[in-house]
């Protein structure tokens, strides 16, 4: 592998076939955005490809959690010109496109490919960094060219891209970013804990999120390799109750790793999944793998690594890139190898057990499951409680109440917080400074009160009567509440409201 340096940016290249394949990737992704912003990565990308002339190159861009990357495949100055119009395009966003690609992503439905760990991330850090992955957010349509603007011009930056190449490097390749340094990325506050905790999150999938130290301890990345291979053992093989157990590592610094372990499950069987994920995580962080289960991860890892060697370069390339991006130490993977040799059962015991005070383990919303017991306590994902606190309060008209129980609901405005009451008698509150974002509805007469701990209220003087909105507007920090975007939407108050509605656990809706 060859390091370079092009106009300020490093570039990982390594010898290759004729065909140039190359991938432009950028240090931010939906981590780095707020509940308000939610898509501001994904729109930025899609503005410096639609900037691009047409060409019959393949090419792609991703937005992710933590990167976003430009890639292509083809003769090395297609490929070149390709990456120079990308970074021009990021340099003078062509925002007179903003509204018809807005329309695209409305079209996209973004669903994220790691639901399950979404939820899981959204338990540990509520509405911040990789938390934000479980909400949908205001929508598209409520960014502004300043907003967009401002996100290309902080993030799509010199200082926060690298380059990996694998073939020929394009001759004259220029990479015309404009400067800037990597920007901060803040570590996001976990929600306190102090022993496992288990949450009702999602709809399906039942998932185990640890949080480690740096990516450097490979004990671990073994301690989970192990993990899954019991699992399949256990509720794939022996009882076709799942099919697919993955993991996922997301680093957010040189020292923090969070490791999720998902697994899906058949309908039903979310419990009896979830039982054996737990168990399988803490006989394996109380007596540590068998030998043979250690040399079986090590040499699937080996394989793995003599199979295809172009695949290898260039997962390798891809890591180096991303390391460099992340400010994250980079390590070949010959040493990683050798660092899983060198480790054995009791250093990987040791390091789940290290874990377990951090374990979040999720099933779905509407699992049968008591949880695993002792120490395991129950977390509600939002900052759920039990009675109303003191304020004014707006409830709907008696004859309402009597005649629907769905509108046995109350509002309370209160000195120190926002709360409703469910009809089922669960009260969610947002207090004034944990206020993430508040989204008026179309004609004034709606709020939706978003808190970063989950909780979100619906206020509508529809429902409350006259007077609430204005009640909790007054309270509100003016900078929290969104102004509506240009009306480019004309649905009835009626629907957008209905879909404001937002369960806790699961993705916040558009309003
Ligand atoms: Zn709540």
């Amino acid at each position: 592998m060859q390091r370079t340096h092009i106009d300020g940016v490093p570039v990982f290249s390594a010898d290759g076939p004729a065909r140039t394949t190359a991938s432009l990737v950028f240090g931010v992704g939906l981590r780095d955005e707020t509940f308000a912003t939610i898509e501001v990565t994904h729109l930025v990308e899609h503005l410096a490809m639609a900037a691009l002339p047409r060409t019959h190159l393949r090419c792609t861009a991703v937005t992710d959690v933590d990167t976003t990357t430009f890639g292509a495949t083809g003769r090395p100055e297609a490929v070149g010109a390709f990456l120079e119009g990308v970074c021009r395009a990021l340099a003078d966003l062509p925002t007179e496109r903003l509204d018809v690609e807005v329309g695209v992503l409305q079209a996209e439905s973004c669903s994220t490919p790691h639901a399950t760990a979404a939820g899981l991330w959204a338990a540990r850090f509520g509405l911040t960094g990789p938390g934000l992955v479980v909400a949908a957010g205001p929508g598209p349509e409520w960014l502004t060219e300043q907003t967009v603007r401002a996100h290309a011009r902080r993030w799509f930056v010199r200082g926060n891209a690298a380059l990996w190449v694998s073939g020929p490097v394009p001759p004259g390749l220029r990479l015309p970013l404009p400067p800037g340094p990597r920007p901060e990325r803040p570590v996001p506050a976990s929600r306190p804990q102090t022993g496992p905790v288990w949450t009702r999150a999602g709809r399906s999938g039942v998932g185990l999120l640890l949080t480690a130290g740096g990516a450097a301890d490979p004990a671990l990345t073994l301690g989970v390799e192990v993990l899954k291979e019991r699992l399949r053992d256990t509720a794939r093989l022996a009882r076709g109750l799942s099919y697919c157990v993955d993991s996922l590592a997301l680093d957010l610094s040189a020292d923090r790793r969070e490791v999720a372990v998902v697994v899906d499950a058949r309908p039903g069987q979310e419990a009896e999944v979830a039982g054996l994920l737990w168990g399988a995580c803490t006989s394996l962080a109380d007596a540590g793998p068998s030998g043979a289960e250690l040399a079986h991860a090590v040499d699937g890892f080996a394989e793995e690594l003599d199979a295809d060697e172009r695949v290898v370069v260039e997962s390798e390339l891809a890591d180096a890139a991303y390391c460099a991006v992340a400010g994250l130490p980079f390590r070949p993977v010959h040493d990683v190898l050798a660092a899983w040799r060198a480790t054995g059962p009791e250093r990987v015991a040791a390091a789940l057990r290290a874990t377990l005070p951090t374990a979040v383990l999720a099933v779905p919303e509407d699992c049968a499951y008591a949880g695993p017991g002792e120490p395991v306590v129950r977390r509600s994902v939002c900052a759920v409680q039990d009675r109303l606190p003191p304020g004014r309060t707006f409830r709907p008209s008696l004859l309402a109440r009597l005649v629907s129980p769905g509108e046995r609901v109350a509002l309370v405005v209160g000195e120190r917080e926002l709360a409703s009451r469910d009809p089922d008698g669960d009260v969610h509150a947002v207090p004034w400074e944990r206020v993430e974002a508040a989204l008026p509805g179309p004609d004034g007469r709606a709020v939706l009160v978003v808190g970063r701990d989950l909780c979100s209220v619906l206020v509508d003087d529809d429902r409350y009567g006259r007077g609430a909105v204005a009640a909790v507007r007054a309270r509100v920090p003016a900078d929290r509440w969104l102004p509506r975007p240009a009306s480019r939407v004309d649905e009835p108050a009626e629907v957008a409201l209905q879909a404001a509605v937002v369960p806790p656990a699961d993705t916040v809706a558009r309003l």
